[in-house]
């Protein structure tokens, strides 16, 4: 392969734990965005003689390990790209790569320190687990801009102080004024500013832009809400839970089903591993309700012909909640 990897792998390290783990043969999982990292990893640990098998599944998160694959296959073990460390269990040894981005995030922070100073005095900092490792500088560099910073420890379902993941926003909820998050994309912000109804500003290490997430966080509330109206006079609905290991919320998932019913619905639990819209086609249910990963129904929601609300959103709809909450997966 030509070029270096955009992320920095530990290649070596992770050599060196695969030859002290015995391992011979080796399952890699990736997100899409690190095919090209998986790619050059499987290339370097075959130069080593360590036969490497890469996964064709896009995952998206620690949540969905593939290690009853590597198993099935035959692998001594596993290596995760992307993302972080999460308490499963898991069948085969499993390597964790987060993949820390190559960027200086003090440069953006610096370029936008005016607009920093008004979350207040003291701020809470989080960040995705690709700037995880740059947090100390951050925290640092604040303070000595006269901030006091704040960096939750999170829940168990976080591997870093100050990691916040798609559905776990422990480490945001803090005794702060506002929220600086660090990272690209708009998702993990708008769920801090849900989660902790606080002032949030967003700065992109890699544009340098700083965005407020108050209009993103109204835009998103009044396309869920649009969700919930949608869903008004549904009367059979379909609830799923995923079988990835960290998405399998079954428990709560029988409690909505029950709760449901309570409420006169017909209702039925839909198990499956990878949801889409696409795969519900064939049924015949009026509304789902996604009992897994809170992105699964916000994500690519104008795909789906039938509404689908979060756990959170049901409640809203049968009358027992009435402000917004975001749906998260506690550790
Ligand atoms: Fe990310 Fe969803 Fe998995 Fe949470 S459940 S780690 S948001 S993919």
């Amino acid at each position: 392969m030509n070029g270096e990897p955009m992320y920095e792998l530990h290649e070596r390290e992770v050599l060196e734990k695969l030859r002290e783990l015995n391992v011979r043969k080796v399952l890699i999982q990736t997100p899409e965005g690190l095919k090209r990292e998986a790619q050059f990893l499987a290339e370097f640990l075959e130069k080593n003689s360590i036969e490497s098998l890469i996964s064709g599944d896009i995952n998206y998160g620690a949540c969905d390990p593939a290690d009853k694959e590597a198993k099935m296959l035959g692998c001594d073990a596993l290596i995760h790209l992307g993302h972080s460390y999460m308490v499963l269990n898991l069948e085969v040894p499993t390597i964790f790569i987060p993949a820390f981005a190559k960027v200086n995030v003090v440069k953006a922070l610096s370029k936008n320190i005016e607009e920093i100073k008004k979350l207040g005095k003291k701020i809470a900092l989080v960040t995705t687990v690709q700037h995880i490792r740059e947090l100390n500088k951050a925290k640092e560099f604040l303070e000595k801009e006269g901030f006091e910073v704040k960096v939750g420890k999170g829940d168990g379902r976080i591997s870093f102080p100050g990691q916040v993941l798609g559905c776990n926003f422990s480490a945001a909820k803090v005794e702060a004024e506002g929220v600086l998050f660090i990272g690209a994309g708009y998702f993990h912000p708008v769920g801090v500013a849900l989660a902790t109804k606080k002032p949030t500003l967003a700065i992109n290490p890699y544009s340098g832009d700083a965005i407020w997430m108050n209009r993103e966080t109204e835009r998103f509330i009044r396309k869920r809400w649009a969700q919930i109206a949608k869903a008004y006079d549904a009367k059979k609905f379909g609830v799923i839970t995923s079988t990835k290991k960290g998405q399998l919320r079954i428990g709560e998932a029988r409690k909505i089903v029950k709760l449901l019913r309570e409420y006169g619905k017909e209702v039925q639990l839909i198990v499956m591993n990878h949801i889409s819209y696409q795969a519900l086609e064939g049924f015949d249910f009026d509304a789902y309700v996604v009992v897994a990963c809170p992105r699964v129904p916000i994500d690519d929601v104008e795909n789906w012909r039938k509404p689908v609300l979060t756990p959170r959103e049901l409640e809203i709809l049968l009358g027992l909640k009435e402000d917004y909450e975001f749906d998260e997966i506690a550790g």
